[in-house]
């Protein structure tokens, strides 16, 4: 166990001062050596939380020495015993819980029970990694010629590192790190700049939980530290979630520096609405997949694509759903949906509603004016829906991320498909209806793959691979489930004869 007086100090942002936040490296909180500092403040009421560092090449090649220098030990300690810290680490998240989830919604603004699922999707993932001595076995053949056997072990690469987005702070770096450390890797995060607090609470457990000095560290910082992370190199593979620009970026330099990539992007969803589906629920869960997370989910099903006659029916009832949604503080108790994570993305998505406006769409429930009572500089914003929209239009083509959900029309189920298959990004769909045929047809002919029937966010679980196609993905193995097993081992293949 460690001492408590190398914590991370957080208690300041509780007491009026905001912190500057230390890095995590070598099992020690120290100061960055960066520059400059960024401000992550609360997004509900624009209050200074803390402030981080914006490390670069200095910060991170600490980090890799540190995991460099833990690899051989830690690669060398059997797998049962890797995961017995893993135990601890669940257990400390199941403690301290509600702990996390409020440092969520306090940097991040979602609501309070957005906040806890996503920790409890955190803790899937550690919990997948506790077993890892069975998911990590290789396998074997006797007699593949007389006398001689085969078999492959799967063995750990060295030092990765995870590249995270703002809109899931805790959950996003546990798709990566339990497995790549279960496996026997070392790690290093290095979580958005925006939200950094989170991950600064999980590293005070994961150090209480007891992981050898080295094994996981954690850098801050924005693009410097990211390209310090791409080129260095003592790191054997990078693990990136964000933007789709950023992710092709990631892909290309980090491969080009012959390291394992896996790069997930943005997304643009569309959930098909045919006429055979239950409308009313079909209504009820698209609001709460489009709004839920203030539309800063990269699962959000942000265009409703209602085929035929089930396009005026649909369109009435998601109004009536989101007229119901309640904007605010996301701590509040019943609010639904919290303010978007900066003044500047409010600005951004403002925005993409003029331009919906000049490009002919109608804008049918308009949130531009929401101001909360109490906070009005928080960075609030309406549910907004837009109707008569077309796929050549610019919100029917460009991620979001905020609270606008466009709802379209198509004349046939065959056109729908055709839509959905003419957009550059694949991250997720889903389909409403109620044929088995249609179900069936719409996963076998379009390439988003992460797919709902009759589900708004369809979330892959952490047994299951998560990651999308086309423009959302650039790489080959998908976050968690067994991809996880494969991105972080190298397959070693033996083949014996005794004489
Ligand atoms: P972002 O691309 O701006 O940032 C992601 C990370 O990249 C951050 O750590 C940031 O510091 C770093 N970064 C930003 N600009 C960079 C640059 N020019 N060079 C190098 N590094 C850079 O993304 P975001 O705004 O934090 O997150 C939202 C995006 O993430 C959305 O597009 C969303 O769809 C996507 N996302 C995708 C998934 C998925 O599973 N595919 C999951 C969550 C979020």
């Amino acid at each position: 166990m460690n001492p408590p007086q190398e914590q991370a100090t957080l208690t300041g942002a509780s007491t009026g001062t905001a912190p500057t936040l230390k890095i995590f490296v070598g099992g020690r909180w120290l100061d960055s050596s960066a520059k400059t500092t960024g401000e992550v403040r609360n997004p509900a009421d624009h209050s200074l939380l803390a402030r981080v560092p914006m490390g670069g090449a200095d910060d991170v090649d600490r980090a890799v020495k540190a995991a460099l220098a833990a690899y051989p030990a830690w690669r060398a300690t059997p797998p049962v015993n890797r995961v017995r810290p893993m135990f601890k680490y669940r257990e400390l998240l199941e403690k301290h819980f509600d702990d996390v989830a409020r440092i969520i919604t306090k940097e991040h603004g979602k609501t309070l029970d957005e906040s806890r699922s996503s920790v409890r999707r955190a803790v899937d993932n550690v919990e997948l990694a506790c077993g890892i001595p069975s998911l990590m076995q290789g396998m074997g053949l006797e007699d593949i010629a007389t006398g001689i056997d085969s078999q492959y072990f799967r063995q750990p690469l060295g030092v990765f590192a995870a590249i995270t987005p703002f809109n899931f702070p805790a959950m996003v770096p546990m798709w990566f790190l339990p497995h790549a450390i279960a496996c026997g890797n070392t790690f290093i995060v290095k979580p958005s700049e925006r939200v950094p607090l989170s991950q600064q609470r999980m590293f005070e457990l994961l150090h209480e939980a007891g992981f050898p000095e080295g094994v996981v560290n954690l850098v801050h910082g924005s693009k410097d530290a990211v390209d310090a992370i791409l080129d260095h190199p003592g790191i054997a593979g990078v693990s990136f979630v964000g933007s789709s620009p950023v992710a092709h970026y990631i892909y290309k330099r980090a491969a080009e520096k012959g390291k394992r990539v896996q790069a997930l992007g943005g997304a643009k969803n569309f959930v098909l609405v045919m006429p055979d589906a239950d409308l009313t629920r079909a209504a009820q869960i698209s609001t709460e997949s489009c709004f839920g997370c203030a539309g800063e989910r990269c699962l959000a099903n942000s265009v409703v694509l209602a085929v035929g006659e089930a396009y005026d029916t649909i369109k009435t009832k998601l109004i009536e759903e989101a007229k119901r949604i309640r904007v605010g503080d996301g701590l509040e108790a019943g609010v639904t949906m919290g303010p978007v994570i900066t003044a500047a993305h409010r600005e951004k998505v403002l925005g993409y509603i003029e331009k919906g406006i000049a490009e002919g769409a109608t804008l049918a429930l308009d949130g531009r004016a929401f101001k909360h009572p109490k906070h009005p500089e928080g960075y609030f914003l309406g549910p907004s829906i837009f109707t008569e929209v077309k796929p050549e239009m610019v919100i029917a083509r460009e991620e979001i991320f905020g609270p606008v959900l466009c709802v379209m029309k198509a004349g046939s189920f065959d056109e729908a498909v055709e839509i959905v298959k003419r957009h550059e990004l694949g991250n997720a769909s889903s389909i409403f209806t109620s044929s088995g045929k249609y179900a069936r047809e719409y996963r076998y002919r379009v390439e988003p793959s992460m797919l709902g029937v009759n589900i708004g966010v369809a979330a892959p679980m952490a047994f299951f691979p998560f990651g999308g196609a086309k423009g959302s993905f650039f790489g080959d193995l998908k976050a968690h489930g067994r991809d996880a097993i494969e991105f972080y081992t190298d397959k070693k293949v033996t083949i014996t004869r005794w004489f």
